[in-house]
C-alpha cells in the first residue's frame, strides 16, 4: 500500500510505500477511494492535541470498499461501500460509554490520530465503528459528511437541545463543517448567519449561495440576535463575539477539537442564561443519524480534489483558506 504518513510532528507527511495491512479480529479492511482533510488533521500535524503518535496515517473522513473481512465480522460484504469515522474504537466499559457516551470514552481510538487513517490505499477499521454508505452519491462527495458532516450535526442537535428554539442560527467560519450544516439546518426551517474571516468576500459569498439570509466578518454584529451559534472556526476570540450575539437563554457551542485561548470578557455577554458549551467527538448513533438525513434532504458537498500524494499542499490550502468547502484526497 501506499500512505502519505506524519513521521514527526510538524514535518511534512512522507510518500511512502508499506506492506498492505491484514484486519485482525473484529476488523475490516477497506481498498480507499476518497478521504476528506479536515481541520483536525493540522492540530494532529501541528502537534496540538494531547499524546500525540507517530509515525500515523493521518485522515478520518474515510470512503472506500470492503475488500477484507476479519475473523468475527457480521454484517459486511466485500465489495461494500462503507465509511470510517474520526471515533475509530472505544472500550465498552467505562463509566461514559456505560453512560451511552461513547464519544467521551476514557479509553478511545481516534482514527488518523491513534490508529492510521485514510491517507492511503488502504485502511483496516474497527468494523463496529464502519457505517454502511450505500450506493447513493460520489465517493469523494460524502467523504465530508463523515466529519465535517457529523460534528457539525452533534454540534446543531446540542445548539437546539441548549436554545430550546432555534429561528437564527451563527455560523462562525464557514468552512467544510459549515458548509454542511448551513444546508441541513436551511432545510429544515431555520435562518442561518454565516461569519468569515473579516474581509473574507468569496466565502461570504459562498455561504449566501447556500441559503444563509446574512453573511459578514466575524468581526460584525448580526442584524438581529441570535438563538445559538456554533463556533467552527479554531479562534478563542469568537466565543465572546458569538455570546455577544445570541440572545437572552442563547446558546453558544465550540464545535473544535482545539482552539487558541479564549480572552477574557466581561461576565454581561455571559449574563442571562446564556449557554457556552463544548462538542467532543461523536457517537456512532450521531453517524448513522445524520447519514440517513443527509441524503434525504439532498445535502450537497462542495468538493477540492487532490491527489493523495498531494497532502501536503491540501493542508497547506486549507490553513491559508484557499478554497471553499472541503477538500478531499483520492489515491
Ligand atoms: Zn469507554
Ligand atoms: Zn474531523
Amino acid at each position: 500500500m501506499h500512505a502519505m504518513i506524519l513521521k514527526k510532528i510538524g514535518a511534512p507527511l512522507e510518500w511512502t510505500e508499506r506492506p498492505d495491512p491484514l484486519p485482525g479480529p473484529g476488523e475490516i479492511r477497506l481498498k480507499i477511494s476518497a478521504c476528506g482533510v479536515c481541520r483536525t488533521d493540522l492540530h494532529v500535524v501541528d502537534g496540538e492535541l494531547p499524546n500525540p503518535r507517530v509515525p500515523i496515517i493521518p485522515g478520518h473522513e474515510i470512503v472506500g470498499r470492503v475488500d477484507m473481512i476479519g475473523p468475527g465480522v457480521g454484517g459486511f460484504d466485500i465489495g461494500e461501500r462503507v465509511g470510517v469515522p474520526w471515533l475509530g474504537h472505544t472500550c465498552h466499559v467505562c463509566g461514559p460509554c456505560l453512560g451511552g457516551h461513547e464519544n467521551l470514552c476514557d479509553h478511545p481510538e481516534f482514527t488518523g490520530f491513534t490508529r492510521d487513517g485514510g491517507y492511503a490505499t488502504l485502511a483496516v477499521a474497527d468494523a463496529r465503528f464502519a457505517f454502511p454508505l450505500g450506493e447513493k452519491g460520489e465517493d469523494a462527495a460524502l467523504a465530508p459528511l463523515l466529519c465535517a458532516g457529523l460534528i457539525g450535526w452533534r454540534a446543531f442537535k446540542i445548539a437546539l437541545r441548549c436554545a430550546g428554539r432555534i429561528e437564527r442560527l451563527g455560523l462562525y467560519g464557514f468552512g467544510a463543517a459549515a458548509h454542511i450544516l448551513a444546508q441541513v439546518a436551511t432545510r429544515q426551517g431555520h435562518e442561518v448567519f454565516a461569519f468569515t474571516r473579516p474581509g473574507d468576500l468569496a466565502s461570504q459569498d459562498f455561504a449566501r449561495t447556500l441559503s444563509a439570509v446574512w453573511a459578514g466578518g466575524s468581526d460584525e454584529e448580526p442584524p438581529e440576535k441570535l438563538d445559538a451559534a456554533i463556533i467552527f472556526a479554531p479562534v478563542g476570540a469568537l466565543v465572546p463575539a458569538a455570546l455577544r450575539a445570541v440572545r437572552k437563554g442563547g446558546a453558544v457551542v465550540c464545535a473544535g477539537i482545539h482552539m487558541s485561548d479564549i480572552p477574557s470578557f466581561p461576565y454581561a455577554l455571559l449574563w442571562e442564561e446564556r449557554q457556552l458549551v463544548s462538542v467532543a467527538n461523536l457517537t456512532r448513533r450521531d453517524g448513522l443519524e445524520f447519514l440517513r438525513l443527509a441524503p434525504e434532504l439532498g445535502i450537497e458537498t462542495t468538493t477540492k480534489i487532490y491527489p493523495l500524494s498531494d497532502a501536503n499542499r491540501a493542508l497547506a490550502d486549507l490553513r491559508a483558506g484557499v478554497f471553499d468547502g472541503a477538500a478531499v484526497l483520492v489515491p
